[in-house]
């Protein structure tokens, strides 16, 4: 079912080939549902617990749309654009390279098998709250706990926290 949509909130990540290069073409390619009207900077979150592995960069963009979307069309087509670029890098380096996350569709609540929106990863990932935190107010309250980006991000102290690397 197609409603209304506003805003949109984007969390992207990248672990493979061109890391930056990666979050600035997804956010190009998300530009077809609207305009980015606020992103974050980039972070990089640091492996943990020993097994070697790249590190990921991540960030956030608000997207402003005037469009009516259905959210699981707006879900395919992120899907679409994960082909596209992990397509352009197979080539290279056989393996998927960019994660693109819906974690806020306005005020929209969706639990079905393939969505959840708000995207259940907010309040666990810091890579995720730290660069969110950047586009939304600390005040904001997580919809699904009513715990604010502050109060989210307490509770994960002791977690690697991301390092800011550049703008977007
Ligand atoms: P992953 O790429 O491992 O983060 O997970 C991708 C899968 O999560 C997709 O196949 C989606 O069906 C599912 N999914 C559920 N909710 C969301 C969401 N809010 N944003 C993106 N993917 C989602």
């Amino acid at each position: 079912m197609s409603v209304n949509v506003n805003n949109i909130y984007f969390g992207l990540g990248s672990n493979l080939g061109n890391r930056l290069q990666n979050l600035r073409d997804a956010v190009r390619m998300l530009e077809s549902f609207g305009h980015v009207v606020k992103a974050s900077d980039v972070y990089a979150t640091l492996p943990w617990g020993g097994i070697p592995q790249p590190d990921y960069l991540n960030a956030c963009v608000k997207i402003e749309s005037e469009g009516r979307f259905d959210p699981h069309e707006i879900l395919r087509r992120v899907k679409d654009f994960e082909r596209e670029l992990g397509r352009v890098e197979s080539v290279r380096w056989g393996a998927r390279k960019i994660d693109i996350d819906i974690l806020l569709i306005d005020d929209v609540k969706i639990n079905s098998p393939e969505l959840t929106v708000p995207h259940m990863r907010i309040p666990e990932r810091m890579f995720v709250l730290v660069p969110l935190g950047e586009i939304l107010p600390p005040e904001w309250p997580y919809p699904v706990n009513g715990l604010t980006i502050r109060e989210m991000m307490s509770r994960l102290e002791g977690e690697a926290m991301p390092l800011r690397i550049t703008a977007l």
